[in-house]
């Protein structure tokens, strides 16, 4: 029997998504084989990773002037590619550090260049964002890098930061097509597939043409952007599983209605639940409204003791991986682009009724 699992990622598909990718797993494309079996360089898989592109182009909006690269190493990896592609060791770049996953990318950097921290959320324990007027930023820094939604912490940012002309580098792994976006505003765009693009083991990362070629010397060609971009992310073997899969989830989206309808139904459902929190005095949540994450949703009970019971008493009702960061304990609930409606009525459900027993 599905469930309806909230995990933080890898996380839910759509079951459209997987079905298709059932039915056709034997058999792919009449080649008598699975699309894991076929040649990466043949035909049939570059016409299926250059329709993942196109479409993923087309409901993101991305410009000719940008290369869509699928890379491996996913997020993480991205963390050093991204120094390594546009700085030296004597560059400045500024990061803004909002929790958890802001901490990482910026520690990583620190390997490479020198990093200014532009704003650091730790007196609110990183319940909040920064202000535009609050962001130090260095004036010709190589890029400025900020993570437009904290998993962990379930901070999302509700603005784009401006930096006067200097390349704007986003970390979107969790928040990445959950809404329309403008690609323009940005120099380069990455994100890790486990949450709202397909499965774990890639990241689609989104650069800005005048951004290639500024990589060092000493550089692993994988990592090298624009060595990736001049071979179609094939100088080596992708995982091919991974990017049709993602491709499949692409089209889901389009057929759907776009990112126009997900955000839609992604602000209804995180309102359905953050309502659910404000209006109980049981739940609570920590984040300041004005950046509360439409993707994670932290929360806690008023009796802590109950933590186990909660997720154990979910579980057995088909709400699966509400356990919170183990950073962090509580609960989360990931209500990523493939969680259903239901699956959050279902939740809410379930909370009035733990409430009732237990509040
Ligand atoms: N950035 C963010 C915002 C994330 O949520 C994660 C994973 N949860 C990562 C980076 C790291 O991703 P990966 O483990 O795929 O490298």
């Amino acid at each position: 029997m599905r469930v309806f699992n909230f995990a933080a990622g890898p996380a839910t598909l759509p079951l459209e998504v997987l079905e298709q990718a059932r039915e056709e797993l034997l058999d792919w494309q009449g080649s008598g084989m699975s699309v894991m079996e076929v040649s990466h360089r043949g035909k049939a898989f570059v016409a299926c990773a250059e329709e993942a592109e196109a479409v993923l182009r087309e409901i993101l909006g991305v410009p000719a002037s940008y290369k869509v690269l699928f890379l491996q190493g996913s997020a993480t990896g991205q963390f050093a590619a991204v120094p390594m592609n546009l700085t030296t060791p004597e560059s400045t770049v500024d990061y803004i550090n909002t929790g958890a996953w802001s901490k990482k990318a910026l520690g990583e950097a620190k390997r490479f260049c020198k990093v200014n921290v532009a704003a650091d959320e730790a007196a609110s324990n990183y319940s909040t964002v920064p202000e535009q007027g609050a962001l130090k930023l260095t004036p010709g820094a190589a890029y400025v890098h900020y993570t437009s939604n904290e998993t962990i912490g379930g901070v999302e940012f509700p603005y784009v930061p401006q930096t006067n002309g200097v390349p704007l580098v986003a970390d979107m792994s969790s928040n990445i097509l959950s809404r329309p976006m403008d690609v323009t505003k940005y120099g380069i765009v990455y994100a890790s597939a486990q949450k709202n693009i397909g499965p774990s083991g890639l990241a689609v990362v989104i650069v800005r043409e005048d951004l290639l070629g500024k990589a060092r010397a000493a550089m692993p060609s994988i990592l090298d952007y624009k060595d990736m971009a001049a071979n179609g992310s094939m100088s080596n073997t992708p995982p091919t599983f991974g990017w049709y899969l993602s491709g499949l989830v692409f089209k889901w989206l389009k057929k759907n209605g776009g990112l126009k309808w997900i955000e839609e139904r992604n602000r209804k459902k995180a309102q359905k639940l953050y309502d659910a929190i404000e209006g109980s005095s049981f739940y609570s949540n920590p984040v300041a409204k004005n950046c509360r994450s439409l993707m994670n949703v932290p929360f806690t009970l008023a009796k802590p003791d109950l933590d186990k019971q909660f997720c154990s008493e979910a579980k057995a009702a088909g709400l699966t991986n509400l356990e919170g960061h183990r950073s962090v304990g509580g609960m989360r609930a990931s209500i990523y682009n493939a969680m259903p409606p239901e699956g959050v009525d279902a939740l809410v459900a379930f909370m009035k009724e733990f409430e009732r027993r237990h509040g």
